[in-house]
């Protein structure tokens, strides 16, 4: 059983423990890594090493940094195939997705901040002959990354890529559900010439090592994705220490679809939103809205897509949807349902796990679930699933829907599909989320401020604002 290696001051090394715990392969359910099962022994020295790390990092020039951070770049293109075989083993995903979506984001993340940082600029403001400000933005010194089992790669390298690129040293720890990529991707960053000690990977348990980060005092900001619960824990650790905090946290969203819309692209994007590596990405929509005219239509169709998605072994070349990412979350992505059919809740499609057999057959998969009749505000249509179920619902007035949207807690995303595009803008206006797609969704601009309101997360990630995140403004007054 291969075994996973913390990455500390550019040394591969066991944890302090010397303990390791088993990583399953979701899509199997064997075991078939072990992974370091660290503590804040081993937070506590790749803390040292990134402090060590930090003099010469941040004041290494913009060039040097964007360099080494193409080079990363590259060495996650070089090995793009390894990279994303490693993703779908580990995380149970198909192999078509890790090869087109998560693993050439990592690569861009890279290439996108090695350039955005050269970009990025700070202001002055003058106060007439009197005086000039001028603000300075330093790198906020040693940071935590803590990121979630979804997008392994993809979520890992949207942290430590901005924070790096801003003369940060990062102690970070990818899922413990899904340490594989990071931990190969360890190798690429040596191999890239990243100085030891800027990028430190400690892999174990989030209440372990990762509350070990939230909490160590000379960990300044703390970058976390994640469920919604975490981010409070985090919080609560973090807060009184006056850590910056960035928190991306879980999502509810809602997809509105008006009998205007374009139909077979409405179609098949909230067929994508809806299903998407099983669900589980924040941005999916799993409340579908539809405008009472149109719905019967839209939801036979949509069902009927549904049940041609092929659940299988996710290697396969043709499977479309792979396995959830463990049995736990399989058990808890059932009972919803069960709690959805408790709720009133019609099963039209899917509503069961999934039996695949041969190589798969101890795996956790579960069929595309369709739920009608549910009311707008039932505990499904509340709370995270976080897995392939959606609940769809008709709805007669612009107002009544985006009072419908904007019910639950969660403020992350949401869709519109209509051709009007006075009303898409107007219903923009009023969505109470940090994103809101017309006529798309997932199309992203990694130039543009990403995250959620309400309890989906605080502060925003993407092009300048992470690059304000991850740095400490100063201002400068000099009379004249
Ligand atoms: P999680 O909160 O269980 O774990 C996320 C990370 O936090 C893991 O690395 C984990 O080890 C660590 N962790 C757990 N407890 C911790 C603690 N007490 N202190 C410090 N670290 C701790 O989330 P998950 O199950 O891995 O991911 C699924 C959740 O992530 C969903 O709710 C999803 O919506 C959310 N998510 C949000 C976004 C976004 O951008 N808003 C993106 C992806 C996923």
């Amino acid at each position: 059983m291969k075994k996973i290696e913390n990455f500390i001051g550019g040394e591969f090394s066991p944890p302090v423990s010397g303990e390791y715990f088993e990583n399953f392969n979701p899509a199997t359910g064997a075991p078939y890594s072990q992974v370091p099962d660290s503590d804040e022994r081993d937070v506590h020295i790749a803390v040292e090493a990134a402090e060590k790390a930090f003099p010469s990092w941040s004041e290494s020039s913009l060039s040097k940094r964007e360099g080494i951070l193409i080079q990363i770049a590259n060495g996650i293109r070089d090995k793009s195939e390894e990279l994303a075989h490693a993703e779908s083993v580990d995380n149970g995903k198909p192999l078509t997705l890790a090869r087109s979506v998560d693993i050439p984001r990592a690569a861009e993340n890279f290439r996108f901040f090695a350039s955005a940082m050269t970009h990025f600029h700070s202001e002055s403001h003058a106060m007439g002959s009197e005086a000039i400000n001028y603000t300075l933005r330093e790198p906020v010194g040693v940071v935590g990354c803590i990121s979630p089992w979804n997008l392994p790669l993809y979520l890992f390298s949207w942290k430590v890529a901005p924070a790096i690129a801003a003369g940060n040293c990062v102690v970070a720890k990818p899922s413990e559900l899904t340490p594989m990529t990071a931990y190969l991707f360890s190798h690429i960053c040596k191999e890239a010439g990243l100085p030891p000690g800027v990028l430190n990977i400690v892999h174990g348990y989030g209440r372990k090592a990762g509350a070990a980060i939230s909490s160590h005092a000379r960990i300044r900001a703390v970058s976390f994705t994640g469920g919604t619960a975490t981010g409070a824990e985090i919080a609560r650790t973090s807060a009184p220490m006056f850590k910056k905090l960035s928190l991306e946290l879980g999502g509810k969203n809602a997809s509105v679809i008006f009998a205007d819309c374009d139909y077979e692209k409405a179609l098949k994007g909230t067929l994508q939103s809806s299903f998407a590596n099983q669900g589980q990405i924040c941005l999916c929509g799993s409340r579908i809205f539809v405008e009472r005219s149109l719905y019967t239509k839209f939801r036979d169709d949509l069902v009927a897509e549904a049940k041609k998605l092929s659940v299988g072994d996710p290697l396969q070349e043709d499977v479309q949807q792979g396995a959830v990412i463990s049995a736990l979350h399989k058990k808890k992505i059932l009972d919803c349902v069960e709690r959805a059919k408790g709720e009133g809740g019609k099963i039209l499609c899917g509503g069961s796990e999934a039996i695949v057999n041969g190589r798969c057959q101890g795996g956790n998969f579960v069929y595309p679930t369709v739920i009608e009749g549910l009311e707008y505000d039932s505990i499904t249509n509340r709370e995270e699933i976080f897995g392939p179920v959606v609940s769809i619902m008709p709805f007669d007035q612009e107002d009544e829907v985006v009072n419908y949207a904007n019910s639950t807690d969660y403020g992350l995303a949401s869709m519109i599909w209509t051709k009007d595009l006075s009303r898409a803008h107007r219903l923009a206006a009023t969505m109470k989320t940090g994103i809101v797609w017309i006529n798309s969704w997932m199309l992203r601009d990694l130039r543009t401020p990403f995250g959620g309101m309400k309890h989906s997360g605080v502060g925003r990630e993407g092009g300048v604002e992470v690059l304000r995140f991850f740095t400490e403004p100063k201002n400068v007054c000099v009379t004249m």
